[in-house]
Formats: C-alpha cells, structure tokens, sequence
C-alpha cells in the first residue's frame, strides 16, 4: 500500500492486471516475433473499457482517477509493451482534444475513440525537430473562402505510432511562423483524408507492435472546425498533453521493470549452479535488493505524480522526474533480470531479451531523460 492510491484504484488496477495477464500476455512473444500490430487486441481493449480509460464519462471514458489509470498502464505494460504502446499513443491524441478542444469537437471524436471504434496518433515530431518540437516546419496555411475556412497543410512528420493504422491524427503546424511556439496550433485530421500518406512502418529495436510512420501531408485541406483551440494555442496544448502521457510512460517503466523482476526472482529460486539455487547467492540477493528499492522509489514517484493530476494541482515538475526514474531504472533492472538469467536471458526463447529492448525508447520518446533533466532543473533555478 502507498499514500497516494485508494481501494477504488486497486480495484480498477485488479481487474486490469486479470485481463492483461488472460488475454494480452498471451501474444506478446507472437506480436514481437513477427511485428503484428498490437492493433489485434482492439477489440478487446475497447470491451473492457481501456481505449477511453483516460477520458471522462462525460465523453463515453472509463471516468477512473488518474492513480488507477496509472495502475492500468502499469498491469498492461507488465504483459505486452507494444499493445501499450499503442493504447498511450492513443491517449495522447484524445487528451489532446480533450485539453484542446471545445465541447462539440470532444463529442465528435472522442465519445468514437473511448468506445475503441477509432484509433488517434499523434503527430508532433519532425525529421528536424524531436526534442525541440518548436523547430517544426509544418505548415497550415489559412484560406478564407465563401465556402468556409480552411486550412492546407503541408510538411512531414516522423516516428509517428499507430498512424497508419488510426482513423484520425492529431497534428501540429505553424499558423504563424514569426510567432515560434506561439504560433503553433493544433488540428484533427482524417487519416484518409486527400493529400496524407505514409511510408511504411519504421523496423525499430523494440516495441515491434507498435508500429510508427512518417506520415507526410501535401496540400491537405483541413476544415477550421477541425482545429482545436485559437490559432497559436497548439504548442500549450501540446505540453499539457506530453505531462500527462509523462506518467502513463513511468507507468509503462514500472509495469515492464516488475514483469522482469518477477522474471527473475522466479528463476534464481529454481536454477541452480553448484547444486543449490542461484537465488542463495549473496551478489545476486543483493541487485534483487537494489531491483526492488528502485522499483518502488519509480512507482512512487509515479504515484506521486498521479495523485496531483487527479487533485488538479501542477505536476510538470514531479511528471519528469517520474518519468526520468522509470525510465532510466527500468533500463537497469530489465538488464539485470536477463543477467541473472545467463544465456537464457539473452536467448530469444525468453521475455527477458523483449523486454530490454521495448524499455530502451522510454529514455528516447515523450521527451528523452536529457529533456526531463533540462524540464526538472528549469523549475528548481526558477
Ligand atoms: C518508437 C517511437 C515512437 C514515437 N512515437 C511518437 C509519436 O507518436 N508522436 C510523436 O510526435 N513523436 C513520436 N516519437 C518521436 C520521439 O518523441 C522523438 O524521437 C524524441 O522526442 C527525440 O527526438 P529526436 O529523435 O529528434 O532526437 P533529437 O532531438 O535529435 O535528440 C538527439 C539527442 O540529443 C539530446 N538532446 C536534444 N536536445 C538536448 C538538450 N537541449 N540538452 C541535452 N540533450 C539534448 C537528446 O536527448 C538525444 O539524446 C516516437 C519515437 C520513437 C522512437
């Protein structure tokens, strides 16, 4: 038990951690063997809630706390990294509307998004602007006409997840370039809309089922109603939604650190070198020590977090923090597992392998630890 969950968040952390373990664990190795879209498990995501698990009843979500959604990522996570991967892409294109957009739009798209009947990338990053997204050149120029405003958008996106497979995009472009980041504004866009096309998914290192996209949109014609907020809000709105997705990639962190721990724990208890388990060996008691104390200090902080989005108090500061401890300790304690499992761990007839590389982007995206550390020490020199 911790200060910052309650016996409403457990519940909903229970049945979450049942589902995953019954009906996504089941094909983690299958979707990263062969790259299968974690898209297969749509279907059941959307029956039990977990496609709108981020949004209000209001909006046709799971109306949860922002602990037990912390929670369900965690128990999703534990089981298939790509299959959560690609529910907080998802996230981050419905808080983007949520946050963004006003009452009309929230209901046009998100009530279809939290029922899991459509799928949301969001489109950010650029070839030439990841970690600074303010560098973007994406442009949507406005064309006033009698037949109503419009937009024509033009640029490419890059490491775009679940674009291809999504019915709409949540993009961002420059409605004024002498503004910088102020003249950055947000628009939802059919994925099959005239003018949008993708490359073929990017081969990466892990996360093969969450497949991303460079997705390029040439004289896209874009509907005024479809941007979210006033011309020049998107960058805010952009920032408000990355703090949120934040927790959801500690969340993500501590999920695949304790299925690796477990991992571990496991087998030094039944493997044996010398004839004796592995697990009486003090080196070995030792980092299962250090896997623990880390794990825990993760999800705390996480928690942490959590607990002051849900009260509605600022959390950007205690969002990157949690976000750099997850990360970086998930990539320590995922690389321990596999070596207290020897040459099965680096075999690829084990999770542990999987596991190593799907943990390795959370360091890299939403903002790589370097980005956390430059966001956690603005606030402290402040
Ligand atoms: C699997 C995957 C999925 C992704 N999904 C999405 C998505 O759905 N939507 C989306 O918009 N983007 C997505 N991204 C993009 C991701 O957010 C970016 O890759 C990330 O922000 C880093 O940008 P970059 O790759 O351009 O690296 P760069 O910005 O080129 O950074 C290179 C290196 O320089 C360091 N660095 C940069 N600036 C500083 C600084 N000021 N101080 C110190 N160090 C610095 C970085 O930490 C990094 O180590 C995804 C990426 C991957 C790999």
């Amino acid at each position: 038990m911790d200060p910052f969950t309650d016996d409403d968040d457990l519940a909903v952390a229970d049945s979450v951690r049942r589902f995953a373990d019954e009906v996504i664990a089941p094909r983690a190795a299958e979707i990263d063997d062969s790259a299968l879209f974690a898209g297969v498990h749509l279907p059941a995501l959307a029956e039990v809630g977990l496609m709108g698990m981020n949004l209000p009843e209001r909006w046709g979500g799971a109306g949860v706390s922002s602990v037990a959604l912390y929670l369900a990522v965690e128990a999703l996570a534990a089981a298939c990294a790509s299959t959560t991967s690609m529910v907080t892409a998802h996230f981050l294109a419905t808080d983007a509307i949520l946050i963004g957009g006003d009452d009309t739009q929230r209901a046009r798209w998100l009530v279809p998004a939290a029922s899991g009947k459509t799928l949301g990338a969001f489109a950010l990053t650029e070839p030439n602007a990841g970690s600074n997204p303010a560098d973007m050149t994406t442009r949507a120029s406005a064309l006033g006409d009698p037949l109503g405003d419009r937009y024509l958008l033009n640029g490419v996106k890059h490491f775009i997840s679940n674009a291809a497979h999504a019915d709409f995009i949540v993009v961002f472009a420059i409605t004024d370039a002498s503004a910088r980041a102020r003249g950055i504004s947000a628009f939802v866009v059919d994925r099959n809309a005239k003018g949008v096309s993708m490359g073929p998914a990017e081969p990466t290192m892990g996360l093969k089922g969450g497949h991303v996209f460079e997705v390029r949109f040439d004289g896209c014609e874009v509907a005024a109603d479809c941007r979210l907020g006033a011309e020049g809000s998107g960058f805010r709105t952009a920032m408000k939604v990355l703090d949120n997705g934040r927790i959801e990639i500690a969340a993500t962190c501590t999920g695949i650190a304790r299925a690796a721990l477990d991992m571990a724990l496991a087998w030094a208890k039944t493997r044996e070198v010398d004839g004796e388990p592995i697990a009486r060996f003090q080196g070995l008691q030792w980092m299962f020590a250090d896997m623990a104390t880390e794990l825990d200090a993760a999800r705390l902080l996480g928690l942490r977090a959590a607990r002051l989005r849900a009260d509605g108090a600022r959390f950007s500061h205690e969002a990157a923090m949690a976000k750099l401890f997850a990360a970086e300790m998930a990539g320590r304690v995922t690389d321990n597992a596999l070596q207290i499992h020897g040459g099965y761990g680096y075999s690829r007839q084990m999770p542990l392998e999987r596991l190593v590389r799907d943990v390795r982007v959370m360091r890299i995206y939403e903002g790589s630890s370097e980005i956390q550390r430059n966001i956690i020490a603005r606030t402290l020199l402040h």
